[in-house]
């Protein structure tokens, strides 16, 4: 259909549970040269501002400075307003005070695995599964991680198998400090992990688990304290605010023991010609000038999507998940990857490959003639998603769903997808 709209203004857009999402109303090009309504569907990798976000920002900006450091006025109100944000995030993860959690401000989830790879007790064991994206798979790896052994888990049959391939690895690996590192949700097959039962399982081991929580806090509520789980990973970009802003969260005695992430201001209490005292949690990790507006948008978005708000907003999107999967299993040729088949939970992300499409020219032919965008590749999973292609295809298409989805954009997939099938791109 033809889109048509008077002023390229920025305007809020789908929306439940009174959430929108900003959005321009210029429209997207086709090769036509007319212009639709964008159909996004790339979520997984970053999802669009909720309007509050962009409220609290307007709010913050006339007001951003330095923070910690300043006694001006303005200095004093974004000290304020970090620390503030870093309460709303704590709430929102469900952090444990007793005993006391840190939540560390970084730069989005790979930033925050990285941290915690070069905090964890040196020689301490990571068992990782090998169906993990790069930024929870690699980090152990890095010449600078402290971890002395990292045991790389083949892809599970089963979510049953998960837990028992980590149970075995852990008790089996030697004694001393041990972490699994395990994902929510799949940013591949956004199929759900029984993160209950492996915190459980690792727990009876003695080990500890942090979640990367990246794909499954946009779409459903996380907690610590709830799951047991040591440490939690999210990027704030992938929740509804802008880029640069994440969180680590957890267990804050390895944290505090160990050399800052960086060396820098901010991190330090005292420097001396002889000495350098770093300063406690959470500032020693947090070297150079904060990102005060990336962690209050990222503590509005926390503040938006309540409990409540996301209970509402994932009956919303499973319906429109049905529909995308009912209406893709509806085109001949169309094969769903999935880990661990059809029934198993998942947020609003499918993976598939096209027979006689290539995933790279069906990507790019669904943004020209639909205005439609998808991700197409190996989604930074690469163990995991060439295990899964079948037979004949190098990449997969990826569509993810969230707040802004409507019934209509899915049903422009599924047609743009049938007709590309029926007569070539
Ligand atoms: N973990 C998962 C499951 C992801 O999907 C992503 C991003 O795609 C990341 C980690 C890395 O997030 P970021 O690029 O924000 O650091």
């Amino acid at each position: 259909r033809s889109f048509r709209s008077a002023a390229p203004s920025a305007h809020p857009s789908g929306g439940a549970a009174g959430c929108t999402v900003v959005a321009s109303d210029e429209g997207v090009p086709l090769v036509t040269g007319e212009r639709v309504e964008y159909a996004n569907f790339d979520y997984a990798a970053s999802a669009p501002c909720l309007t509050p976000v962009a409220d609290a920002l307007a709010d913050a900006l006339p007001y951003y400075a330095s923070v910690h450091r300043g006694a001006g006025h303005h200095s004093q109100v974004s000290t304020d307003a970090y620390e503030r944000a870093r309460r709303s995030v704590a709430r929102f993860l469900g952090a444990r005070s007793e005993p006391a959690d840190a939540v560390v401000f970084v730069r989005g989830t790979t930033d925050a695995l990285n941290l915690l790879a070069r905090s964890v007790p040196e020689g301490c064991t990571v068992v990782v599964f090998e169906t993990e994206h790069h930024a929870a798979l690699l980090p152990w790896e890095h010449p600078a991680a402290r971890a002395g052994r990292v045991v790389r888990l083949p892809l599970p049959a089963t979510p049953e198998a998960a837990v028992e391939a980590a149970r075995t690895a852990l008790r089996e690996s030697p004694e001393g400090p041990r972490l699994l590192c395990v994902t929510a949700a799949s940013n591949v097959t956004g199929e759900i992990w029984p993160v209950g039962e492996l915190v459980a399982a690792a727990h009876a081991e003695g080990a500890r688990v942090v979640v990367d929580a990246a794909q499954y806090v946009p779409h459903l509520p996380f907690g610590l304290e709830e799951t047991g789980a040591d440490y939690v990973a999210l990027s704030a970009h992938k929740l509804y605010a802008p880029f640069g802003s994440g969180v680590l969260a957890g267990r804050a005695d390895w944290l505090r023991e160990a050399t800052p992430y960086l060396s820098g201001g901010g991190a330090t209490r005292l420097v001396t010609e002889h000495e350098v005292v770093w300063n406690d949690l959470p500032a020693r990790h947090e070297a150079g000038s904060p990102n005060v507006l990336g962690a209050v948008a990222l503590a509005a978005a926390c503040d938006t999507l309540t409990p409540d708000v996301q209970g509402l907003l994932h009956i919303r999107e499973s319906a429109l998940l049905e529909r995308l999967r009912a209406g893709l299993a509806d085109v001949e040729g169309v094969t769903e990857l999935t880990l661990w088949g059809d029934e198993h939970p998942r947020v609003g992300i499918v993976s598939f490959t096209v027979d006689g499409l290539p995933a790279d020219l069906l990507a790019a032919a669904l943004s020209a003639e639909h205005g439609i965008g998808v991700r197409d590749g190996l989604f930074c999973a690469h163990p995991l998603t060439r295990h899964l292609l079948p037979e004949g295809h190098a990449q997969a298409v990826r569509a993810s769903l969230g707040i802004g989805t409507t019934p209509e954009h899915v049903d422009r997939l599924v047609g743009a997808i049938a007709d590309l099938v029926a007569h070539g791109p």
